[in-house]
């Protein structure tokens, strides 16, 4: 979170002034007394470039992931001590509209926005038709990256009735970026949420938190980190909005400015 300092190493050119004789001019004005410029301003310094800001987004699932499901199932470490499977195929809506499609849309557009302010983007996967990553890798890609922040992207399944967004992080923490920063980027993104116009959840969490202690992919992270799961895919309201184009362009919106107050942080 903090600013990157950069060590500058401020070269001073020394302006050496060699004092050279030279004939007095045979005049009757004297000679007019100029300061050299190097000495009569400071030195112009230019402020060392600020390290751009790093995000890792990890869109949830993928495109290939229920036509392999034997690597998909392939447990992996869990980040407590136990294990998960590598994957999962995620939800749809009920007109078929998948999960996986729709975290891909919106990583996309949340990526383009980001980049556009001079971030620099790491996404956990390069396109929708792949298998994985595991969500032990996933977990530790914002390290790998050195990420200042690293999103992951979700729509839910729950019951039909059931509405709203929620934000989950990693508790109890297990390192110091899940003790503190982890949770003002969860906050900073619900409140994002909220000021976009989504309605936190009905069914889950608190105030659009969800403290959780069995997602690998957060467990395993040593980077501020949330994860984001903007509605319920089995709602029918919720399903039209993340079906169409404007729907995920005001949840990228929303998203993307979260992060960036958190990056302003
Ligand atoms: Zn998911």
């Amino acid at each position: 979170m903090s600013a990157p300092s950069r060590s500058a190493l401020l070269v001073l050119a020394a302006a050496v002034l060699t004092a050279c004789a030279t004939a007095a001019p045979v005049s009757s004005t004297p000679p007019a007394v100029t300061t050299p410029a190097a000495l009569a301003s400071p030195v112009p310094t230019t402020a060392p470039a600020a390290r751009a800001k790093v995000v890792v987004l990890d869109p949830g699932h993928n495109g290939g992931n229920s036509r392999n499901l034997a690597a998909v199932n392939k447990p992996v470490p869990d980040g407590r001590g136990g294990t998960k499977p590598c994957n999962t195929t995620g939800t749809q809506t009920d007109a078929g509209y998948t999960e996986h499609a729709f975290t891909w849309d919106l990583a996309e557009r949340v990526r383009d926005k980001l980049t556009a302010k001079g971030v620099t983007v790491v996404m956990t996967r390069d396109s929708d038709t792949g298998v994985g990553p595991c969500v032990d890798v996933r977990g530790a890609a914002g390290e790998k990256a050195n990420a200042d922040a690293v999103i992951s992207l979700h729509a839910d399944g729950s019951a039909p009735t059931n509405t709203g967004f929620h934000v989950a992080y990693s508790q109890p923490p297990l390192n110091p970026a899940q003790a503190g920063p982890a949770l003002v980027l969860s906050a900073d993104l619900r409140d994002a949420l909220r000021t976009g116009g989504f309605p936190v959840s009905d069914y889950i969490g608190r105030d659009g938190l969800s403290p959780r202690r069995d997602l690998a992919g957060l467990n395993h992270s040593t980077r501020p980190t949330a994860l984001v799961e903007c509605a319920n895919m089995r709602n029918a309201g919720e399903a039209a909005l993340m079906t169409s184009a404007d729907g995920r362009e005001r949840y990228a919106t929303a998203i993307a400015a979260g992060i960036e107050t958190f990056l302003s942080r």
